[in-house]
């Protein structure tokens, strides 16, 4: 019999697992660990409200958790309930699968001042996820500036300017949504360092903004690049610099008549945040793109700015005794392996890149790793015991661990707490999300 423990279940968490389920078979007895009572991660809390399509693949995800040889281990924190190597005596493989949880910083002077978040903690907000549940944006100025051109700039973005009507379906939580329908807004500025050609939004995502109730999308013409250029493009990238150009051809006409408009500022790096305590300014340097990277051209210029999200990109967090790469914010690994018998998967193995569909390749090739090890006698002959010496741990310790079954509770309870056409509405704190397995 081997042992694996997951730690982490959002998307490489579970691929992890379903590969280990698919290869081992009934030889095979994996756990996996979340801090939070519930599961599922980033499609959770990181996939848009409004985009429940996306977060359908949690189905898939409850099948692999469905079978007698997986179990879910809700609100265990690992390095602070139980340390990784005390997992590694109990269990063949430790696989970590934790994510990139905390905000990249910009590291510009004025970034303390108020009303400037990060996309971890302001996504983690509208997605009511308990560390940011409390964040409360104020959104009563008509200036959002939102810093980065990549997929979650566009998700800010888009749920900043989208009307309570919009959301219908939607899971985002109350308090976003009340906050969102009270908000002053007008103007949404985008700042990428670089230009159309160098855009990481992706053409479906991008499309969307054309679709909006109250807000069109702007593109300076003179930012686009001579057309013929595009040609030379990979066809995704080649799609979105298209709706950049629908974009650029909108009439002023239209812009008149939305009340919010989406205005894309690139060429452009944030240098510094003024404000009085709160953000009122930032100071932009124009760039112009040369070998692919953004060279400041020393112009600069200002934009009002009465709230700021900074898109640029997650950090792993470290966990106490695990190698980490502090420059790529992530583990230090290599293709997984971390030390013998740990790996990693996912952003924290590779950095935050990719859809939820890139993790079951990653799930499935660590997978593979670890049965290499075995094979190759790295990880011992077996004799751990997996999951009856955690739950000894735990009865000694008094974790109030959550099971599936537990989860499966506190989603009902969810599911008929949502509003008439939503999907749930979320607990956003823990001892709710507790106190509703008990019911
Ligand atoms: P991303 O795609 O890597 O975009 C990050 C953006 O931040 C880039 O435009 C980057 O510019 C910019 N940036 C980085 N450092 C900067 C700095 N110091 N100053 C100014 N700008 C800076 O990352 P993401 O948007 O966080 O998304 C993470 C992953 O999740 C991506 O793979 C994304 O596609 C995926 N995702 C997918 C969806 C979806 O499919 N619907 C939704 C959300 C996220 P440079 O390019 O110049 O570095």
């Amino acid at each position: 019999m081997r042992h694996i423990a997951i730690i982490g279940s959002g998307p490489a968490g579970y691929y992890t697992a379903e590969a280990a389920q698919k290869h081992w078979g009934d030889d095979a007895r994996i756990d996996i660990f979340d801090m939070l009572p519930v599961p599922f991660g980033l499609i959770r809390t990181g996939v848009a409200p409004d985009h429940q399509s996306i977060k359908s693949v949690s189905r898939r995800f409850e099948k692999t958790n469905l079978t007698e040889n997986v179990r879910f281990v809700g609100n265990v924190t690992v390095g602070e309930d139980i340390s990784v190597s005390e997992l590694q005596e109990m269990y063949d493989a430790v696989v970590l699968a934790t994510g990139a949880p905390r905000d990249r910083e910009l590291g510009l002077p004025g970034e303390e001042l108020g009303n400037i978040f990060g996309s971890a903690a302001f996504v983690g907000w509208y997605n009511g996820h308990p560390h940011f549940a409390k964040l409360a944006p104020d959104l009563s100025g008509r200036h959002a500036v939102v810093i980065g051109m990549g997929n979650v700039a566009l998700d800010v973005a888009r749920i900043l300017a989208k009307t309570p009507r919009e959301f219908d379906g939607a899971d985002i939580v109350q308090h976003a949504l009340h906050a969102l329908d009270a908000s002053n807004i007008q103007t949404i500025t985008i700042v990428g360092r670089r230009g159309p050609h160098q855009i990481m939004m992706t053409p479906k995502e991008l499309g969307e903004l054309m679709h909006l109730e109250r807000a069109s999308p702007m593109v300076d013409p003179a930012d686009l690049p001579d057309e013929a250029e595009d040609a030379l493009l990979e066809p995704g990238l080649r799609k979105s610099v298209r709706h950049l150009r629908d974009f650029a051809a909108i009439p002023a006409s239209i812009h008149g008549e939305t009340p919010v408009t989406i205005e894309f500022d690139m060429f452009a790096s944030p240098i510094v945040f003024h404000g009085d305590g709160v953000v009122r300014e930032i100071e932009l340097e124009e760039t112009r793109v040369e070998a692919g990277r953004a060279i400041g051209t020393g112009r600069t210029y200002r934009i009002k700015a009465d709230m700021v999200v900074s898109c640029i990109g997650y950090r792993t967090s470290p966990i106490p005794d695990v190698p980490f790469d502090e420059r790529a914010g992530r583990f230090a690994n290599d293709e997984g392996r971390i030390l013998n018998g740990l790996y990693a998967v996912g952003w924290a193995r590779r950095g935050p890149s990719g859809t939820i569909g890139t993790n079951r390749p990653d799930g499935y090739s660590v997978v593979e790793k670890i049965a290499e090890d075995i094979e190759s006698g790295a990880l011992g002959n077996g004799g751990k015991r997996g999951r009856k010496a955690f739950d000894e741990f735990a009865a000694a310790k008094g974790l109030d661990i959550v099971t599936f079954r537990d989860w499966k509770k506190i989603e009902e309870a969810e599911e008929a707490a949502g509003r008439a056409g939503a999907p749930r509405e979320k607990f956003v704190d823990i001892a709710a999300m507790i106190a509703a397995k008990e019911q």
